[in-house]
């Protein structure tokens, strides 16, 4: 099976009531429905850290983070992952760093914390694949790396791109997806809207208000 295991998120699921769940003040009028609760999030991540660290071999990895929608994710799988690495029967070494994406019209600008090493075995950790765009700016420098193995992973994937993540698997692989999600706009859980919503825990992907834009 070519394709990704991910959790499917139907089209017609209407997420839950916001009041069931602890939304900051500052949110309260903006949201309207919670889509994925963090407890949901947290689980799937941890299932998601186990299925990587079979899969990483003993290799010293690189876990890329991909600044800024990516940090939530990263943080918790790579807490996942240090907990397995310190209570499992194998350990595996992972060095951790990260790049900023900024993307103006169809260009995009990659800002990278450190310079990374020529042939090394990455991990790289990005929110959501959309049309594969900001991946493939990523890819792209990554190759000039030599390296050894380059692996993506998602917290998301929008349902539709399925096609495209296909084509890459001849060149890079990906592992396991957290969610595959109809194709909304979804906040939280490090996803911003304009920088907002970064500061939520749950994902949801439903504004009362759309004045949101003119508000923040
Ligand atoms: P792509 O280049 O694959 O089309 O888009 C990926 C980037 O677009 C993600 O890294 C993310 O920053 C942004 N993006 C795509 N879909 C969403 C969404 O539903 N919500 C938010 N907040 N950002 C998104």
């Amino acid at each position: 099976n070519l394709l990704p295991f991910s959790l499917q998120v139907r089209d017609e699921e209407k997420g839950y009531n916001k009041n069931l769940f602890c939304i900051p003040k500052h949110y309260e009028e903006d949201l309207e429905r919670v889509f994925i609760p963090h407890g949901l999030i947290l689980d799937r991540t941890e299932r998601l850290a186990r299925d990587i660290m079979q899969d990483m071999g003993s290799h010293h990895i690189v876990a890329l983070c991909v600044l800024k929608g990516g940090y939530k994710f990263f943080a918790d799988l790579l807490d996942h992952i240090k907990a397995l690495n310190q209570n499992g029967d194998k350990s595996v070494p992972v060095t951790v760093d990260f790049v900023r994406i900024k993307s103006y019209c169809s260009t995009y600008s990659l800002v990278f914390l450190s310079n990374l090493k020529d042939n090394l075995f990455f991990y790289l950790f990005q929110d959501i694949i959309e049309t594969g765009r900001t991946m493939r700016a990523l890819l792209s420098k990554i190759k000039d790396k030599k390296p050894r193995m380059v692996k993506v992973v998602r917290y998301k994937d929008i349902a539709t791109n399925r096609h495209i993540q296909i084509i890459w698997v001849n060149m890079y692989f990906l592992t396991d997806t957290g969610f595959e999600i109809p194709d909304k706009f979804v906040v939280g859980y490090a996803l911003d809207y304009n920088e907002y919503f970064r500061d939520l825990n749950v994902s949801t992907c439903t504004f009362l208000h759309c004045q949101v834009s003119g508000t923040y």
